[in-house]
């Protein structure tokens, strides 16, 4: 189908797509927005509603748009040809030839490059020079930003501490900023943050400090932008069976150890993981591992049985022990979490083969 017909024909999927990725809150009309989860509450009404059918609009994170920037939204898609053509994918329309211009993930742009190296980078002069320049649709780009606070990662001992490698660190560009601030919060007070980015338009900022002040210890974690699945690309790329994890922390404490690891970000996410293996088949199958809790659980069965009905080979495993999650499992016995980990690797034909013994 040529793009403008497809654009036209996808347009009216808007509804469709809505109710793939969220359900309908109180009031005629209104969902919970996918994108800030207003609404979630017990008696909250939504600020997200469709509008003709075609167009959809948050009034409690202000954003709006049709279902290509809906998409770009929820999956961190910011390219505009990406965005119908994953459009096609989910509705099963193929669009004749792509032009290819995604930018790889994260890899240094030549307008960064020419950059003066030692000018001061903050999250400020980023969100006034590059960002406000983003057309709104195309949502934020924080790739230099990234870039620029894992040059700083050095002058931080926590991902040690934490039990992280300069390998990893390197490989997902986690990144240091000594006085960060929240870009929606620039008169709270700064703290010192791990930036691990999770896509382009977001990232997880924690704390690094010892002692967090009580008053700033709900703020300890915070998430910039929509969140994202954590190396989301192992499902396609990965040559062993990936563990689904909550934390980012976890998922990077799992692949310190040598196995491969997506996390949800939050068990809001299961949703959106289900959503994107309906098109993309994982190329391994999947251990769900997410957290030992109530949340956890449930988070657990709603994804296995979508798993079930997909026909996708999963696994449920507990690598952590008696520990409360893979970070803590890495800090206090290395030893055990890598070989539960490396015995992770066979589960698939351990599997087969009691099954034939059986
Ligand atoms: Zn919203």
């Amino acid at each position: 189908m040529d793009r403008e017909t497809a654009r036209e024909q996808l347009k009216g999927d808007l509804r469709s797509y809505v109710e793939q990725i969220t359900r309908k809150s109180k009031g005629a009309n209104m969902y919970v927005c996918p994108l800030c989860g207003s609404g979630e509450g017990h008696n909250g009404t939504g600020a997200f509603s469709i509008k003709d059918g075609t167009s959809w609009k948050c009034f409690s994170c202000n954003k709006g748009g049709d279902i290509f920037d809906l998409i770009g939204e929820y999956e961190g898609i910011a390219d505009h040809t990406e965005q119908l053509k994953r459009a096609g994918e989910l509705f099963g329309i193929t669009i004749d030839s792509y032009r290819s211009s995604a930018r790889e993930d994260f890899s240094p742009a030549p307008a960064y490059q020419k950059q003066d190296k030692t000018e001061q980078y903050t999250h400020n002069n980023i969100r006034t020079n590059t960002y406000t320049q983003q057309p709104q649709t195309a949502g934020a780009d924080y790739t230099d930003f990234f870039l620029q606070a894992h040059s700083h990662i050095e002058e931080t001992d926590y991902p040690q501490r934490r039990g992280l490698s300069k390998a990893v660190i390197d490989r997902f560009k986690l990144g240091y900023v000594a006085e960060w601030r929240h870009p929606k919060a620039p008169n709270a007070p700064a703290s010192p943050r791990l930036i691990i980015p999770t896509a382009k338009g977001s990232y997880l900022a924690r704390d690094t400090r010892a002692e967090i002040p009580e008053e700033q210890k709900a703020y300890s974690k915070s998430k910039v932008g929509t969140i994202q699945l954590f190396n989301r690309k192992a499902l396609q790329e990965a040559k062993k069976p990936v563990f689904i994890v909550e934390g980012e922390l976890d998922a990077l404490s799992i692949i310190e150890v040598g196995g491969e690891a997506v996390a949800l970000g939050s068990t809001t996410k299961a949703k959106a993981l289900v959503e994107l293996l309906k098109t993309q088949k994982p190329s391994q199958p999947l251990i769900i591992a997410l957290d030992n809790d109530t949340a956890g659980q449930k988070a657990s069965e709603e994804l296995i049985e979508s798993l079930k009905g997909l026909s996708i080979p999963y696994y449920r495993l507990n690598p952590c022990g008696e520990y409360k999650d893979a970070n803590e499992a890495l800090q206090k016995n290395r030893e055990a979490l890598s070989q539960a980990v490396a015995d992770a690797e066979h589960i698939q034909e351990e599997a087969e083969q009691a099954q034939r013994e059986a």
